[in-house]
């Protein structure tokens, strides 16, 4: 065994997977408000510091204990519960447009559920409407949802496949996801260039070409679209002109 390798893990710490498409929660989840939670993190986070040698009384760190539990309830973990879910309004498809709608680079704000610590990368979304479409920042508000969760990303992933699969009542959605963890940049391995790619294919995407039209857009670059003969208007717009 590599001695410099953490020998107080058990292999099951580490662990990167999830057993089940949905967020392991409790019934009684929202027994609580959001204000209790936020007492009752406050106190036990106080713990923590406190434990840790930390002195409370100290200017700079007195304030944390409530910090934190408000970070937690309102903003990092904000999406565990359903009532924050983006509305499901959607729009008929009056352009009649039938191609592929891809929304690419979406950031990416989660939080690794076997640490707690960061996961930041990018999601592409993509769908072929079926008759509905739905507003394009809607796309970004899916995945920040489900990124506000104590999360994995294969998990994430899937979420955001099937949220819009319901809300566009079509399978044919697909979404990938790179993102660094944290926890493997910073510490235990401290890799810091690795990320971890994750990838949900659905109805027509599962077909190989479909699936290579989409990857393409990924990785595509404005620019390149220099060279594509009657490239739509929206880049002639932005001064992208055909050499
Ligand atoms: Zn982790």
């Amino acid at each position: 065994m590599d001695k410099d390798q953490d020998q107080t893990d058990s292999p099951l710490d580490d662990r990167h997977f999830s057993t089940a498409g949905d967020t392991p929660m409790r019934e009684d989840a929202f027994a609580l408000s959001d204000e209790e939670k936020i007492k009752i993190i406050e106190g036990k986070f106080s713990e923590i510091m406190h434990t840790l040698g930390l002195d409370l009384t100290d200017d700079s760190l007195k304030g944390t204990p409530k910090r934190v539990a408000k970070m937690y309830v309102k903003e990092i973990f904000g999406g565990l519960n359903p009532e924050k879910a983006p509305t499901s309004s959607d729009f008929d498809n009056k352009y009649k447009y039938t191609e592929m709608l891809v929304e690419k680079d979406i950031t990416v704000y989660s939080t690794c559920e076997h640490h707690f610590l960061p996961i930041v990368g990018k999601a592409h979304v993509a769908y072929f409407s079926n008759g509905h479409v739905i507003g394009l920042s809607k796309m970004n508000r899916i995945v920040d949802y489900y990124a506000k969760r104590p999360q994995v990303q294969e998990r994430m992933t899937m979420q955001v496949v099937k949220h819009l699969q319901k809300i566009l009542g079509t399978d044919d959605v697909a979404c990938v996801i790179d993102a660094k963890h944290l926890c493997v940049n910073s510490r235990g391995i401290r890799d810091i260039q690795s990320s971890t790619v994750t990838s949900e294919f659905g109805g027509k995407f599962k077909d190989p070409t479909v699936k290579q039209e989409f990857l393409d857009y990924i990785v595509m670059k404005l620019e390149m679209l220099k060279n594509v003969p009657n490239f739509p208007y929206r880049c002639r717009k932005e001064g992208i002109r055909k050499t």
